[in-house]
């Protein structure tokens, strides 16, 4: 889904995305697969460069870095981007960090490169989605594991088994003692 930055009118335009209206149903198929999701964007021009601002909701399989349980992780997220057309030389600067945006302050809005004066809202929304993906997903509230006492209890009863399966194996020990010539039976 691409957006001509230039045919947008002063006063701006909005745009909405879904699973029904579909132009981003190919792009997110990878990261949402089907789940619903829903985007919003509005687009103005502010001088030379685009303010655009909207949210993001959708819903992506995750696999609980904690238990191993799969679960679907909510993402609900707020737009605040300045999208700018870059030029050759902020293009080396950029992959320099390896980094797409570059936030200016944690509230403030993120600066989104384009080229050729077109925006591509299914690279930006799948960008998203994957930068939403926390590192250790976890499958309950608060980044918290619903399943922790039970994985707790798991590991114990593991660790106890290991330890026992350790006093099992005969020792060097038990095998001297077994050949020992003077043991009386
Ligand atoms: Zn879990």
């Amino acid at each position: 889904m691409k957006i001509r930055l230039k045919e947008i009118p002063q006063d701006g335009r909005s745009y909405s995305f879904d699973r029904a209206s579909a132009e981003l149903n190919d792009a997110l198929e990878d990261i949402v697969g089907e789940h619903d999701y829903a985007v919003e964007l509005y687009i103005k021009p502010i001088g030379n460069a685009y303010e655009m601002t909207g949210s993001l909701k959708t819903v992506i399989p995750e696999t609980c870095s904690h238990c191993g349980y799969e679960f679907e992780l909510s993402i609900d997220r707020r737009i605040n981007e300045v999208l700018f057309e870059e030029v050759a030389v902020d293009r080396k600067a950029q992959s320099v960090h390896g980094n797409h945006s570059v936030d200016f302050e944690k509230d403030g809005p993120s600066m989104t490169p384009v080229q050729g004066d077109v925006f591509d809202a299914s690279e930006f929304v799948h960008e998203m989605v994957a930068l939403s993906e926390p590192f250790y997903p976890m499958c309950g509230p608060n980044g918290q594991c619903l399943r922790s006492k039970e994985v707790e209890e798991i590991r114990r009863r593991l660790e106890a088994e290991s330890e026992f399966a350790e006093e099992e194996k005969p020792s060097p020990f038990s095998v001297l003692k077994g050949l020992d010539l003077n043991k009386k039976n």
